[in-house]
């Protein structure tokens, strides 16, 4: 029960409850449970998020509900559109003010929605926006549900595919993230199969190992980014907790309990780890494992001085895996045009929150 109580109140956050939850509570307050299937619906199928709307109950019931729980929304705070492939940015505020940043991408096989799973985050991976300034909260499942609502009544388009790669590490905020992945997979409801939905992780051990055990089929994605402890750690301060070998052991793990392939991300810094010394060393680590490395030329942040590696060098990289028995993509970059990397934009609002659009902002939608 106190899982999805709300800290800031005492209703009950409605939306990040399982149906037989829902049913629960609603036969507890003297209702039949045909009524708890009707809210769902309403709140997950409909995405309405106001109870007096939903007006098959009795206006009684809504009263009734409204007292007793809270119904979370997400205000969009500004959408930025890229001008070069149509992929969005969505700034949302949330009830308690924080301001969460979610993207909508455009792909041949359908739509995709990469989600932030808390405001902030604490792992302090020094190429990324999202953690510049530590952990503010975890995101109930509600609101990491709200930002798929929303973003599909938004644009008017079913969203297929889920990424929870935004801000945030999904296995600090694991219970939220594991109720969040059933209720968004399951009927009734928008019911996005699983083998469409990614969780990333820095590679928290423990985490890894209780997810495999979940009977969930969604796939893992490790943020490698070295193929050593010693690059590693000069990048991820998580890597001087867990170690490579135990890292990769528990990604095994996950393969063989739900024999989903795994995703390695690699983000390409240069001098740091894109020479073909580093191309070897990934070969030797991962050779037997089942799964694919994700290569991301690393989206420079102003507060640190890290670049992105050349062409040159990330197509050497990239034909030395492949032509090593290691499976190899580029991810090709979206929305570069509109503050592409994890957190950047929420950054560059919370810094200037009244000043115009930027100059390479294109199209500014303010809200
Ligand atoms: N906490 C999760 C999700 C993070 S974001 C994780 O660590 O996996 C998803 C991916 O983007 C991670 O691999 C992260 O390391 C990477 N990333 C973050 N900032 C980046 C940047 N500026 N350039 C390239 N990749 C970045």
């Amino acid at each position: 029960m106190t899982e999805y109580k709300k800290m800031e109140t005492d209703k009950i956050d409605i939306k990040s409850l399982y149906l037989p939850e829902l049913e629960r509570e609603i036969t507890g307050m003297g209702e039949k449970a045909f009524r708890a299937k009707q809210i769902y619906q309403w709140m997950h199928e409909k995405l309405i998020t106001d109870f007096e709307r939903m007006d098959n109950l009795p206006k009684s019931l809504r009263e009734r509900l409204a007292d007793r729980f809270v119904l979370t929304a997400l205000t969009p705070a500004q959408i930025l559109t890229s001008q070069i492939d149509g992929t969005k940015k969505f700034l949302f505020r949330l009830s308690d003010g924080n301001v969460i940043e979610s993207v909508w991408m455009q792909y041949h096989h359908g739509n995709s929605v990469c989600i932030s799973s808390q405001v902030g985050c604490r792992m302090g991976c020094r190429f990324c926006a999202s953690t510049l300034d530590g952990l503010v909260r975890n995101l109930t499942a509600s609101e990491m549900l709200d930002q798929i609502y929303q973003i599909q009544i938004l644009t008017g388009e079913r969203v297929s595919n889920v990424v929870i790669m935004g801000s945030g590490e999904p296995m600090d905020n694991y219970d939220n993230v594991v109720r969040f992945l059933r209720l968004i997979s399951g009927t009734p409801g928008l019911h996005i199969s699983q083998r469409s939905i990614t969780v990333s992780t820095c590679g928290i051990v423990p985490g890894i190992l209780r997810l495999a055990e979940e009977d969930l089929q969604v796939t893992l994605a490790l943020s490698l980014h070295a193929p050593n402890d010693e690059i590693r750690r000069t990048l991820m301060p998580i890597a001087r907790r867990y170690a490579l070998p135990d890292v990769l052991r528990a990604c095994r793990t996950y393969f063989e309990r739900t024999g989903r392939r795994l995703t390695f991300e690699y983000s390409l810094v240069r001098g740091v780890n894109d020479n073909l010394e580093e191309a070897r060393a990934l070969v030797r680590l991962l050779a037997g494992m089942h799964g694919h490395v994700n290569l991301i030329p690393v989206n420079p942040i102003k507060e640190r001085d890290y670049r992105q590696s050349g062409q040159k060098e990330i197509h050497a990289f990239l034909h030395y895996l492949e032509t090593h028995g290691i499976n190899a993509t580029v991810r090709r970059e979206m929305g570069r045009d509109i503050n592409g990397a994890c957190g950047q934009l929420r950054r560059s609002y919370r810094e200037e929150p009244v000043s115009g659009p930027h100059p390479e902002e294109k199209e500014v939608e303010r809200i």
